[in-house]
């Protein structure tokens, strides 16, 4: 009698995608269903209501049975016109997750290394990585921010093709100085990418820094300060040399009609948006004056959101209480050097003050020895 076959491999462990792949963690921010979400940094505000008539007038005008404009150029063009550059220095994609991307596919890829700054967002590790990139770490100190002689270590150890400075950082907040940027461009060999998500609410931009012989990439996105982060639109400015290598490795046509019609007319509402931005700035003073009243440490923020840690609370069990009251923030505890921290997104006056009552309630009783703090 011949032995039993051993149980043929399901498809599953047949089909077994890059090693690299299967170590990858995937992308965590739970999607809680609740009264107030200040969790993913989107604008509190849906955009003008005379933008949304105005697309969808456009809208009626597309050829749907075409390909939209491969080099989205009416956009490319508008985006140059708002920060005082020609179309050819601009380069937009779907989400400055998909910029990133494209950056690293173009500069990164197997056998380069990109460095990061941790704590900072994490998907720039992620995406170099998925690229097939060796990923380095360099630290930022007790205030979070960057230090020279760090970047100088980094780049002398990996020689780094892409170094990702995130400017202001998120979860921490902080600028990183014009003198930083300027010395890690001076320093390193390969190219710097500022990822701007939340220029519009800081003093500074590296914007300042472009030129044809600065190997500079300043990245800005629609999702947070521009109202539509359904649209998921996002783009960077770079000298134009650059600019024509990523036009040939992202995929044809990928920004559609649709998105390039939305992110066009927008521009026309700079005015409005800039008002908003001035909204939440004045918001986020006062959700920053409100927490220091509280049992938290607090971290200064340049953008719409502010990092902060219970001092005597567990984190998690201050995020769950959060939730029990219907207002959402960010669990960034588990995250590499944030242990106990959480973050809020800036949102209206009156999400604001649920988020400050509700916190304050959580922080009450309950109070644990601060060694169990992880
Ligand atoms: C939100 C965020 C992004 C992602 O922007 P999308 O345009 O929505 O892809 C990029 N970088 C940072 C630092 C962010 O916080």
């Amino acid at each position: 009698m011949s032995a039993p076959n051993p149980p043929s491999p399901t498809a599953a462990q047949r089909v077994q995608p890059r090693p690299d792949v299967v170590a990858m963690e995937g992308y965590h921010s739970p999607q809680v269903s609740v009264r107030v979400r200040l969790n993913t940094n989107e604008s509190p505000f849906p955009p003008p209501a005379k933008w949304q008539a105005q697309l969808a007038a456009e809208v009626s005008r597309i050829e749907f049975h075409r390909y939209p404009d491969r080099a989205a150029w009416n956009l490319r063009v508008a985006i140059g016109e708002l920060h005082g550059v020609g179309p050819e220095w601009v380069f937009a994609a779907n989400g400055s997750n998909e910029v990133i991307q494209t950056v690293c596919l173009t500069y990164g890829g197997p056998g380069r290394t990109a460095a990061v700054f941790e704590p900072t967002y994490a998907m720039h590790r992620h995406i170099a990585q998925t690229s097939g990139a060796r990923v380095v770490d360099g630290a930022r100190g007790v205030d979070f921010s960057v230090s020279e002689a760090e970047v100088d270590r980094v780049i002398d150890e990996a020689h780094p093709e892409i170094i990702f400075l995130c400017s202001p950082n998120n979860p921490t907040g902080g600028l990183a100085a014009p003198e930083l940027v300027r010395h890690t461009l001076a320093a390193t060999t390969g190219l710097v990418f500022v990822d701007e998500a939340y220029g519009q609410f800081a003093s500074w931009s590296a914007q300042s820094l472009l030129d044809d012989n600065s190997p500079i990439v300043v990245s800005r996105t629609y999702s947070k300060t521009w109202s539509m982060a359904a649209v998921r639109l996002g783009y960077l400015l770079a000298p134009p040399w650059m600019v024509a290598e990523f036009d040939k490795v992202v995929l044809p046509y990928h920004l559609d009609s649709l998105k390039q019609a939305a992110g066009t007319l927008a521009l026309g509402y700079a005015d409005e948006m800039a008002a908003r931005v001035e909204q939440l700035v004045a918001q986020r003073e006062r959700v920053d004056a409100g927490l220091r009243s509280l049992a938290v440490d607090v971290w200064p923020s340049s953008a719409n959101f502010i990092l902060f840690r219970p001092r005597a609370v567990d984190a998690n069990l201050v995020w769950q209480r959060l939730v029990d009251r219907s207002v959402l923030v960010r669990n960034c505890s588990s995250w590499p050097g944030l242990a106990g921290c959480l973050r809020v997104t800036i949102g209206t006056a009156d999400e604001n003050d649920a988020f400050l009552d509700a916190l304050e309630a959580s922080l009450d009783g309950a109070l644990i020895d601060s060694s169990e703090i992880p």
